[in-house]
């Protein structure tokens, strides 16, 4: 296992301090995994101011298509070969296909009241929307639908994240396209197990577990750690769960770790500032042996929080090249109280 980092540094000069000579370091760190790059710089205290929620939220109900008044009105429902009622349903939970679809599984699943503050998604809470995903999921394995191959659970928790809306609500997407960087996951996982006639992601838990650097903690077969090159402005937290393949390997048990591994990561990062996040699984299909599960936590922000600045340039929307603003390592150590 290479943890690759090069280090790099900029020298300038400062008018207001007499030209004095300032050094500042960054770091390109490639993924151990698949080479992709990844900036470690713009050194700075991992702190944002939290917007006034009242005022961001009053009002939006009214109109929100998910709150329970109207969610059974207006959003969509499957035809009677994928789901002959229509929508799925469990308490407060229903599922439904996206208006906007990318796929032709694709599917919305929304939970709980019109808000959630981040803190109170609790680890009950996360992990019934998990199994209510789950479900739909099983249900069109059981189906034989061409399209249940890779069954994938995305999360944009409010407008910084992605989300167009305040209420709570997973994107849940069966496809038999994997997206970029998961199909770059999968391809160099199944070429890591040739070359090394081992599991990429056991030996990543072995060596991160072992250097102690960025390993958070195990709860259950979860796995958790931050990752060495992060996507997120202020880190990604990847959890690796034993010996599962793919999602609909997950038991139930997984589902409520997972959550409970969330629930303690959102209570760290709460203390930043952060309020957005987006989550993603990474699955694989039911026979790619080489393959863990996993997800990752990434926080969302902003590069300019008064002018509403997201934390997505030119560097990342175009070269997907990313930027952290503090070490992988550091932000271990911060979110280690947690675990
Ligand atoms: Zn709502």
């Amino acid at each position: 296992m290479e943890f690759e980092a090069l280090k790099k540094e900029t020298v300038m000069l400062i008018p207001n301090e007499d030209m004095a000579e300032r050094r500042i370091a960054s770091e390109v760190r490639r993924d151990p995994l698949t080479g992709r790059t990844a900036r470690i710089c713009h050194f700075m205290k991992l702190q944002w101011e939290k917007p006034d929620f009242d005022a961001l939220i009053a009002g939006t109900e009214t109109w929100c298509p998910f709150c329970p008044d109207k969610v059974l009105k207006v959003t969509p429902c499957f035809p009677a070969d994928i789901i002959p009622e229509g929508r799925l349903q469990k308490e407060d939970m229903v599922i439904f296909p996206n208006i906007a679809p990318y796929d032709s599984i694709g599917a919305v699943a929304t939970f709980g009241p019109h808000y959630i503050p981040m803190t109170d998604l609790t680890p009950e809470l996360v992990a019934a929307a998990f199994r209510f995903a789950q479900d739909f999921f099983r249900r069109l394995e059981r189906s034989g639908h061409p399209e249940s191959v890779y069954h994938i659970i995305n999360w944009n928790y409010m407008p910084p994240a992605g989300s167009s809306l305040i209420h709570p609500h997973l994107q849940v997407f069966s496809s038999s396209s994997a997206p970029n960087l998961l199909r770059q996951e999968l391809e160099a996982s199944r070429k890591y197990a040739e070359d090394h006639g081992a599991t990429f992601w056991e030996d990543l838990v072995g060596a991160e577990k072992k250097s102690g650097q960025r390993y958070l903690g195990q709860i259950g077969r979860t796995h958790w750690m931050t990752t060495f090159a992060p996507m997120g402005v202020a880190g990604d937290v990847l959890a690796v769960v034993e010996d599962a393949r793919c999602t609909l390997d997950l038991t139930d048990q997984d589902l409520m770790n997972l959550a409970r591994g969330i629930a303690r990561v959102i209570a760290e990062y709460d203390q930043m500032g952060i309020y957005s996040f987006n989550m993603n699984f990474f699955t694989g299909a039911a026979t790619d042996g080489h393959f863990r599960f996993h997800l990752i936590f990434s926080p969302r922000a902003f590069f300019n929080q008064k002018l509403g600045t997201p934390d997505v340039g030119a560097l990342r929307n175009l070269f997907n090249e990313t930027l952290c603003m503090a070490f992988p390592e550091d932000i271990a150590a911060g979110l280690k109280k947690g675990f």
